[in-house]
């Protein structure tokens, strides 16, 4: 990449998974002991399990590669073909997870129109299909907290649990992709001993805002994740020594939680300085850690990443004339000042 300055650092607000492994992680890492995890003999994955499945009030854990993973092997799990599966029409697992639920599961889906991704308890109960030979039969809702494409927006808990209990009394299985759910948490002081009473499975990226490598762990009860630790094994995602890999994610548990207030702060800054720019026609307010805003018809969105990736500032398309910031764990007040600044100029 060529930049005006090319000694100063790249301030990367493309996403919150271009993070790198701080030292203090990778000592962790390093000094991890392992066994085959296929083999259920890897100490560390076990503790990453039942430690983060104990936090969500679940009882088991199964530690995967992805949150693509994750979802769509709970998605597999809950379904079975000629099944459906409701969820918000910009959710991660329908939008970027390749038509997944279709190719693994075989299931139909349900989409909704929600509100920054949020849906309501009376839209899943009326999306739910009566008995009829015609219909596919309803099995799952899957919920997405905080939701990516509608810029980091959080549920409410009173709404998961109206949601919960429509699920319920029509016996329709709950899942929740929770990539950052730790954002929701820390925006809303919610508790996530809270979460395992509203889903019988959550997915949670650990490799998002929490920083590590690689990893995204599965919650659910004992019985479920034994039957999820099966369609891992056929998707080729029984690994061995991934302890190195889950003391990354303990760690991440143990010491970047709470410093997820510090990247919301800093993305309602990034959402200020945006709002001030006259070639800027609208914000999504931020609730946690991602910024998606809409240029002005006059401002080409291509102008505007080439002269922020001038300046060593990396952002995302995210549609005609949208774009994305993502504030994470690499991205310090120095950093945001330089896009303030890089913003502020382009208006002059
Ligand atoms: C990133 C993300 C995932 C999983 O992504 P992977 O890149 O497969 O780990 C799932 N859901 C949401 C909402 C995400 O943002």
């Amino acid at each position: 990449m060529t930049t005006e300055n090319p000694t100063q650092p790249v301030v990367d607000l493309r996403s919150d998974t271009v993070t790198k492994p701080s030292p203090a992680m990778l000592a962790a890492m390093v000094a991890a002991p392992v066994g085959d995890d296929v083999y259920e003999e890897d100490p560390t994955v076990r503790r990453l399990e039942e430690m983060a499945a104990a936090r969500f009030g679940l009882e088991a854990g199964l530690f995967c590669p992805s949150g693509t993973m994750t979802n769509q092997i709970a998605i597999k799990a809950h379904t079975e073909p000629l099944s459906e599966v409701i969820c918000e029409q910009t959710a991660h697992v329908y939008l970027w997870e390749v038509g997944g639920i279709a190719f693994h599961s075989g299931a139909s889906v349900a989409l909704l129109p929600g509100q920054r991704g949020r849906l309501t308890a009376a839209q899943v109960e009326a999306a739910i299909r009566p008995e009829n030979v015609h219909y596919p039969t309803t099995r799952l809702v899957c919920l997405e907290n905080t939701h990516n494409r509608g810029g980091g927006s959080c549920y409410a808990l009173e709404d998961l649990q109206a949601i919960s209990d429509v699920a319920q009394r029509h016996g329709i299985a709950r899942h929740l992709d929770g990539a950052r759910i730790f954002n929701a948490l820390v925006a809303t002081g919610q508790h996530s001993e809270d979460y395992g009473q509203y889903f019988d499975s959550i997915s949670v990226c650990l490799s998002k805002g929490l920083g590590t490598p690689v990893g995204s762990v599965l919650l659910g009860s004992a019985a479920f994740i034994k039957k999820c630790k099966r369609i891992r094994k056929v998707m080729g995602g029984g690994w061995r020594q991934a302890g190195f890999l889950a003391a990354a994610g303990i760690y991440a548990l143990e010491n970047n939680v709470e410093r997820l207030a510090d990247d919301h702060r800093r993305a309602t800054r990034l959402a200020d300085a945006l709002r001030a720019q006259p070639y800027v026609a609208e914000v999504l307010n931020p609730e946690t850690n991602l910024v998606i805003f809409r240029l002005a018809d006059t401002q080409p969105a291509a102008e505007f990443l080439a002269t922020l990736e001038r300046q060593g500032i990396r952002a995302s398309s995210f549609g005609p004339q949208w774009i994305r910031f993502v504030t994470h764990l690499d991205v310090d007040d120095a950093g945001v000042a330089r896009v303030e600044a890089a913003l502020s100029s382009m208006s002059e």
